[in-house]
């Protein structure tokens, strides 16, 4: 949340942390709200919020029968499910929505009623749509920056996103806005099913 991890340049006023390294360069971590932790461990386990993330979405173990599996025991819309963090590490909710988008999927879809054939479809789009994020090193809605200190351009490529009325790049309809477990989603009623 509005956290930056920024390689070179120097302190801004929301420096909290700075790491000097032995060839001379510093990395920067800023926290403007304060919610982050700075933790020394051993192991990534030790630390109980690691210990309960799902799959990273570009591992092995993260394929459509495991998310058909994980859908079949939750009584949760598609959405929710794909920001929970113990299902599979690091979907925001930009990304849920434009992965939706792309897939055809309402977000109010109950995941149980995913098939296996939606959850193929799914499984490839989430996949794109964070490469292609990554490519254009993600979406800079406020002051979000990546590891050099560059905004980030995929915001730019958003079908859904923050869109609210304006007509669906697919079927020319009127995006629309509801909010599902405290968060914005956007998506087209008509052509997401
Ligand atoms: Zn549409």
């Amino acid at each position: 949340m509005t956290g930056q991890l920024i390689a070179g340049g120097s302190k801004d006023r929301h420096t909290r942390i700075t790491f000097y390294f032995s060839d001379g360069s510093m990395l920067f971590y800023n926290d403007q709200r304060r919610f982050g932790q700075l933790r020394v461990v051993a192991q990534l386990d030790e630390v109980k919020h690691f210990n309960i993330l799902g799959p990273e979405p570009f591992s092995k173990d993260f394929t459509p029968a495991f998310m058909r599996e994980a859908f079949q025991k939750t009584i949760r819309p598609i959405k929710n499910v794909l920001l929970d963090h113990t299902f599979v590490a690091g979907i925001g909710n930009i990304y849920a929505c434009e992965i939706l988008f792309r897939s055809r999927l309402s977000p109010k879809r109950p995941a149980r009623r995913i098939s296996l054939a939606d959850a193929k479809v799914l499984h490839q789009y989430i996949i794109e749509v964070l490469k292609e994020a990554i490519a254009h090193r993600g979406s800079s809605m406020r002051n979000y920056r990546d590891g050099s200190g560059e905004k980030g351009r995929f915001n730019e490529r958003l079908s859904v996103y923050a869109r609210e009325d304006e007509p669906c790049p697919r079927c020319q309809k009127p995006i629309q806005r509801i909010v599902q477990a405290g968060r914005s989603t956007f998506y087209c009623g008509h052509c997401q099913k």
